[in-house]
Parts: structure tokens; sequence; C-alpha cells
């Protein structure tokens, strides 16, 4: 089997590569051997976690870091990136929504988060005013989101100093049908009810919003016009029922991203797939990549578990396999390695060294992995592979929990890797 270029991985990186490559006509396959970090990120895109415009502090970080990826990739092609991302997305019927400098998204713990692009319809702090009077709610049963404790956090924010925050929980009465764990639902056993009954025209989102009128004026706060729930109300685009939710209870209504699975990431998945197979890309996933065969420079195919006698091969090939988290980089007692090709991986070797003390210090293995040359061409034996590109949290010299980078990071080196296959470099 060969193709113009072969991927190896789903998540944003992947995904951004491939997006790009299918759609400029090439024969693009994606093979993915599972979940990607997606399924338990919030689904927000950070790009750079500063104060103020990110695109105004990259130059001088890029500067301060020319090992970084984004110094590899460039402050025009970082935002081209980016708003190929959002094209994809809305084709998908997923907006993406940012303003000119990073607002905050709530967490479910009731902290906030410095972001750069939301799906519209998370909670999230912008430049529009709060509220005075804000309700989160969680679900009877749902063990994954309390009111009370993200209240208790967001009540300290000197932003929220005005705001009435009030909690409460609400009962849909077809969780009943899940009785055998009433304390154990997970947002995706919620959305998967939520989805089956408005299949069946039951009438959840009915249900709902007279729980939550009701539970608005039980508050005492009949002049409450904001809620918070949970994201677990459809495993799909959410946009519809929320609008029905926000016309029948006169609320907006936002989400907060949950404890994994984070179906706000999932969703971002679903919908880039959907977008790649729609351009013509094709999408293998449970296709563990196990290894490759190069010819001097140059790697001519790749074999997965499923056999190394079906060789996968290609023109080009981009290694979006993540970090430790999805098993892109492997650690070991004597280091750590990238498992496929063998590539040059930047560590230290004195393992005390790679952790910080705390756990929220700084630590030098987040900034561990495959070493590529300036054209994000992966590095081994010292020499770059000529057709193999490097994307995503794969990638070295990056820190997406200190430098508040992660999916950015991976957009942009994914979109850019596909530009340099593109441009036959
Ligand atoms: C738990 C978690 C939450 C995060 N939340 C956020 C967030 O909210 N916002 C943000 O901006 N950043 C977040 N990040 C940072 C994150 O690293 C990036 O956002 C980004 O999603 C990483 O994308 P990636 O494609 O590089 O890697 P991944 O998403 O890890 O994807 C790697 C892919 O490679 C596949 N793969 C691995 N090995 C093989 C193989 N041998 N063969 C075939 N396929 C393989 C995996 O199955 C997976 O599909 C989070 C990271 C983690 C770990």
């Amino acid at each position: 089997m060969k193709f113009d270029t072969i991927i190896i991985g789903g998540g944003m990186a992947g995904l951004s590569a491939a997006l790009r490559l299918a759609e400029a006509g090439q024969k693009t396959l994606l093979m993915a051997s599972g979940q990607s970090a997606l399924h338990f990120s919030s689904g927000s895109v950070d790009l750079l976690g500063c104060d103020g415009d990110p695109r105004a502090a990259l130059p001088a970080f890029m500067t301060a870091n020319p090992d970084h990826p984004y110094s590899k990739v460039g402050l025009t092609s970082i935002e081209a990136s980016l708003a190929d991302l959002q094209r994809h997305c809305a084709e998908q019927g997923l907006s993406l929504v940012g303003q000119a400098r990073n607002h905050a998204r709530l967490t479910p713990l009731g902290t906030l988060k410095r972001t750069w692009l939301s799906p519209d319809t998370c909670a999230c702090v912008t430049d529009a005013p709060i509220p005075d009077s804000l309700l989160l709610v969680t679900l009877e049963g749902f063990r994954d989101f309390h009111p009370s404790l993200a209240a208790a956090n967001l009540a300290i924010d000197p932003r929220f100093a005005h705001c009435r925050i009030l909690t409460g929980e609400i009962r849909l009465p077809q969780l009943a049908e899940c009785s055998h764990h009433p304390h154990e639902f997970r947002s995706a056993d919620i959305a998967r009810l939520c989805d089956k009954h408005a299949a069946e025209n039951h009438h959840v989102v009915v249900d709902l919003a007279q729980a939550l009128n009701h539970l608005v004026l039980q508050q005492g706060e009949p002049r409450c016009r904001h809620i918070v729930l949970p994201a677990c109300l459809s495993l799909g685009l959410v946009g519809p029922r929320l609008a029905e939710l926000e016309q029948r209870t006169g609320c907006t209504i936002k989400e907060v991203a949950t404890m994994p699975p984070s179906l706000i990431g999932m969703r971002m998945q679903e919908a880039l797939k959907r977008r790649f197979i729609t351009v013509g890309g094709t999408f293998l996933s449970s296709e563990r990549v196990l290894g490759a065969r190069c010819e001097g420079d140059r790697v001519i195919g790749v074999h997965s578990q499923n056999g190394d006698d079906q060789l996968f091969e290609a023109d080009n090939f981009v290694l979006a396999s993540g970090s430790f988290f999805s098993r892109g980089l492997e650690s070991r007692l004597g280091g750590i390695r990238e498992p496929i090709f063998n590539a040059d991986v930047l560590s230290l070797e004195e393992r005390d060294a790679w952790a910080g003390r705390r756990l929220f210090d700084q630590h030098p293995f987040m900034g561990f992995g495959v070493k590529t040359d300036n054209q994000l061409r992966v590095m081994r034996d010292g020499q770059p592979l000529l057709n193999l590109y490097g994307a995503g949290s794969v990638l070295a010299h990056y820190d997406p929990i200190t430098e508040g980078s992660g999916s950015g990071v991976a957009v942009a080196t994914g979109w850019h890797a596909a530009g340099q296959i593109l441009a036959g470099h």
C-alpha cells in the first residue's frame, strides 16, 4: 500500500498535518493506535500562557528559546495553523472562539486557566462583564463535578468579588435507568443517555429546563440568568441542545470540561477526524505502528501490530505519536526512547534530575523528546531522516504545562510539517 504521506498519531498534531495534506490533494493515511490527549483535555487550545496577547509575546519567547518548536515554525505559520484549525472545526459545526488576548476558561475545580481558543459552549471569562449572579449546577449521581468546591475556588478570584455564586443539583428522571450505579455516573454515561432519549423524541431538554428553572427559583435568586453545567449533555456537538435549553430557561448555559473522559476534547477529536475523512483522508484506528524500514537517510515504510509482512509505504512520514502519555515516548530505567524509529531524544543522564522536587515545580522530563533539525525533520544518529517530520508533544524542547503551550505547539508543528512536505523539502 503506497501513500503520499503517512501520519503516525491521531491527536491534535497528527490531525493538523493530515488535514493540510489531504486538503492539498495528497493521498494521506493516518494511523492511530488509540485515544489521544484530546480525550482528557479541556478542548481549549493553549498558545502561550501569558497575560495579554500571546502573539505579541511570541517573538521574544522564540528569541529566548531558539530550540523551541515555535521557533522552527515562526509566527506567521503559527497564526495560519490556528486559523486553519478554526476553519476546519467550523466546517464541522464546532465553533472555536478567542479574542485579541488570552481569555480564561473555567476548570472543574473552579480555577481559571489562561487559554487562546475555546469551543463557544465553554464557560469562560472574557472581556465581557462578569454577571452579578452565577449558578453552578451538577446532576444527581454525577461523580466528576462538585459545584460547591468550584464555587469556593471561584469566589477567591477578585474578578468574582461582586458575583453571587450559587450552587445546586438537579435530578434527571432519565438517569434512573442506570440505577445500578446511582452515584457513579461519568460524563459519557449521562451524555449517552441524553442522546438516546433525544433520538427517541423523549423530552430530555424539557425535563432539564424544568429542573433548572425550578432550581433558580429555589435558590432565591430569580434574576440569575447565567448557568454552568458539566459537559455531559451530549457525546456529539452540544450547541443545538444548549441553545434549546437557553431558550426554555431564558438563561445563558455554558459547559465546564469535566474530569476525564472529557467530552469537549472528544468532540473536537471527532470533528477533526470527520473533516479529515471528508477531505479525502484515510484514518486507521487501532493501528499501532511498531517499526519502520529505512534505506540510508530515508524511511521507506512502516509496519503495524497487524504484522510486519504488511509494509505501509509513502514518500513522506509525520511522527505525531505524542509524549509519554500516549506512548510516543517510553521511559526506561536506562533513559527514554522513541520506540518506532529509535530517533535521537533529548534527555538527562542523571535520572534524579528528571523531575523537580515538588509536584508543581518545573519538571525537566516535560521538555524531553525527539530532536529535529530546523525543518522539523527527525534526527537519528545525529543526522536528519530526510522524509520524516516530527510534530506535537513527541518533540523535545517544549514544556506544555509550564509554558501553557500544549495544543498550540501541536497544531502549529503539525501544520508546518505538512507545509514542509508540500513544499518538497
Ligand atoms: C491529559 C492531558 C490533558 C491536556 N489538556 C490540554 C488542554 O486542555 N489544552 C491544551 O492546549 N493542551 C493540553 N494538553 C497538552 C497536549 O499535549 C496537547 O494539547 C496536544 O493535544 C498533544 O497532541 P499530540 O497530537 O502531540 O499528542 P497526543 O494527543 O498524545 O496524540 C498522540 C497520538 O499518537 C498515537 N500513537 C502513539 N504511539 C503510536 C504508535 N506506535 N502507532 C500509532 N499511533 C500511535 C496515539 O494513539 C494518539 O492518537 C494536555 C495533555 C495531556 C496529557
